[in-house]
């Protein structure tokens, strides 16, 4: 644990870290790519498949906002427990799996891809998130111990949205090749 005392910058700057557009494109970006080129069934996949990717992408910072409103009513959700961890993100596969065996196979894929993109939020953020800024407790709540693996040590934010364009560049240009993008627009 580092005793090192932040300022109330510092936490904000760890706490966002890695960016909410990081979180979203990723799920986006390797939804889709699954979609292209491993998926059996790609009508299961539809818009709102990636929509949701990308949706819920976030949804494990939904500690912030509901926290603001707790705090309203006196109480406290601390962010980075309860919604980081990967229990979180395995009951989305509950319903998940009833509605494959109903054989929803289309609304089934939501639910999969939410558990998908929780774990992948999780694990972003434990590979750059700073144990001073707040790591992941992956046993929460049944352990308060925090893990995190600080990558971008060193580092500036402004490196870090250099590398946010770069993948959205990438992706953009894999679009245009592989659908033709630009014949739509
Ligand atoms: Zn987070």
């Amino acid at each position: 644990m580092n005793v090192v005392r932040l300022g109330l910058m510092d936490k904000i700057r760890f706490a966002c870290m890695p960016f909410a557009v990081t979180h979203v494109l990723s799920n986006i970006i390797l939804v889709d790519l699954y979609r292209d080129y491993f998926a059996k069934h790609k009508k299961y996949f539809t818009l709102h498949t990636i929509f949701i990717a990308g949706f819920a992408g976030l949804l494990p910072d939904i500690d912030i906002p509901l926290n603001w409103i707790l705090n309203l009513f006196g109480a406290d959700l601390v962010h980075r427990t309860i919604t980081h961890t990967p229990l979180f993100a395995l009951i989305f596969l509950i319903p998940g799996f009833i509605l494959w065996r109903k054989k929803k196979h289309t609304m089934a894929m939501y639910f999969f891809v939410t558990s998908f993109a929780v774990f992948l939020h999780i694990f972003l953020d434990y590979f750059f998130a700073s144990d001073a800024g707040g790591g992941i407790m992956f046993f929460y709540p049944f352990s308060t111990a925090e893990y995190a693996l600080n990558l971008l040590k060193g580092t500036s934010a402004t490196l870090f949205a250099g590398i946010d364009a770069i993948i959205l560049l990438l992706w953009l240009w894999h679009e245009e090749i592989k659908h033709k993008i630009s014949d739509y627009i």
